[in-house]
């Protein structure tokens, strides 16, 4: 069976909105190792998405078979904020050690969009306000409270109806610092304080537009002032995407999002921030204030708790750094004098093409797809094509890559 019969299959059954696919020429996926993928026909591909950011070993790295083969005799799904499985400790444990030490207590949840919703309660609890100020480009997820943070009108629009305009307010991308000082005093008077501003360091689905450090110290600088949160949004940069662990050892945050990466594969995510601040949620006393059937689920904790053992083990976060520089030279020199290529961007495995022309990156990912090659478009216009390749590739992968696009 083709593609295109299983591709008619899904069509029968699915909300179309779920499922893009070209019709002239569609994928549906079968097998995957490393940072290889194989369709149904065993066309191959090399994999420079790695499940949206998600998989930082790759596809079916021996860890994770190991984990799903050894699991089978443990507890595959438990009752996580009932009575929790040892492996969502020991995961915690983990994740703890990695992060910087003021970053020491967390909540899990599944996706990277119910991760923000933690973010954005945690930081209703603990200021006792319900304003949230984000900014123009930024993607923070699609559930409806992280969807108001998420700065992409064509998502939004068509519910807008639903949404209370006096509680998010968007600004651009590294505006002044004059402007959201005047901003949470028009929040202020319109009765929605600012409970906290969330900003992903590099925006991610935006196009990979790095906030830079120095911006990023004087955001820190004002929330401190104004005693509003600052919650960094790491889900796709965050645990060695971007060539560190967290942009939060440079510049403190008080809430960190992270997701994709973390689950090595697997649905994980977790909101983290320092006792002073989660302990604004009251104790479990048999009925959690927010909780979901798949909070911490076993499995998930023991595949993300042996990812981020890897990731420490071989210091992950360097390769990225340091492959992903050589990445973007090779990128650079290929590709910089084409005449539709406007610049390459991004750092560690978290790099960006973009082109001249709006919606030009689902051009090139259909002929990359061509000629063996998975990248998905990204930026506000589509303007870009985004690579985000997992931490193990090999740079005679990326040699393969680059030759093809
Ligand atoms: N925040 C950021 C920065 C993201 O990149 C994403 C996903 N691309 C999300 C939140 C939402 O994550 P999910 O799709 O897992 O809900």
């Amino acid at each position: 069976m083709n593609n295109l019969h299983w591709l008619k299959r899904l069509q029968d059954l699915e909300c179309p909105d779920a499922t893009w696919s070209p019709e002239d020429d569609p994928l549906v996926l079968e097998t995957a190792q490393g940072s290889l993928l194989s369709d149904v026909e065993g066309r191959s591909y090399i994999d420079l998405c790695a499940g949206f950011g998600s998989l930082p070993l790759g596809h079916n790295h021996e860890t994770v078979r190991e984990i799903l083969h050894k699991h089978s005799n443990e507890i595959i799904h438990g009752l996580g904020d009932v009575y929790p499985s040892r492996f969502k400790i020991e995961l915690m444990e983990t994740l703890a050690s990695l992060l910087p030490p003021s970053l020491d207590r967390m909540a899990l949840a599944v996706t990277g969009s119910q991760a923000v919703e933690l973010a954005m309660k945690t930081a209703i609890l603990a200021t006792g306000r319900s304003g949230f100020v984000s900014f123009e480009g930024a993607y923070h997820g699609l559930d409806m409270g992280s969807l108001s943070l998420t700065g992409r009108e064509d998502f939004i629009q068509p519910f807008h109806s639903w949404f209370r305009q006096d509680r998010v307010t968007q600004l651009p991308f590294r505006c002044s610092m004059d402007l959201l000082r005047s901003t949470f005093r028009s929040m202020e008077k319109a009765s929605a304080a600012p409970a906290a501003v969330i900003v992903e360091p590099i925006q991610g689905r935006g196009g990979v537009r790095a906030a830079g450090l120095e911006w990023l110290s004087r955001l820190r600088e004002l929330c401190t002032q104004e005693g509003v949160l600052l919650i960094f949004d790491e889900i796709f940069t965050g645990l060695g995407r971007s060539g560190r662990i967290t942009f939060a050892e440079e510049v403190p945050c008080d809430l960190l999002c992270l997701g994709k990466t973390l689950g090595g594969g697997f649905p994980l995510s977790a909101c983290v921030g320092p006792a002073k601040i989660m302990s604004a949620w009251p104790v479990n006393k048999g009925e959690a204030l927010h909780t979901g059937t798949f909070f911490g689920h076993p499995l998930s904790c023991q595949v993300a708790n042996a990812t981020l053992q890897m990731l420490a083990k071989e210091a992950l976060w360097q390769r990225t750094k340091s492959l992903g520089t050589v990445f973007k030279e090779m990128l650079n020199r290929t590709l910089l004098h084409h005449p539709s290529v406007k610049e390459v961007r991004g750092e560690g495995f978290m790099l960006a093409i973009e082109f001249k022309r709006p919606g030009v990156g689902a051009v090139f990912m259909n002929q990359l797809r061509k000629a063996g090659v998975i990248a998905i478009p990204c930026g506000h216009n589509g303007e870009c094509l985004s690579l985000t390749p997992a931490f193990n590739i090999t740079e005679q992968l990326l040699n393969d890559a680059v030759a093809r696009l």
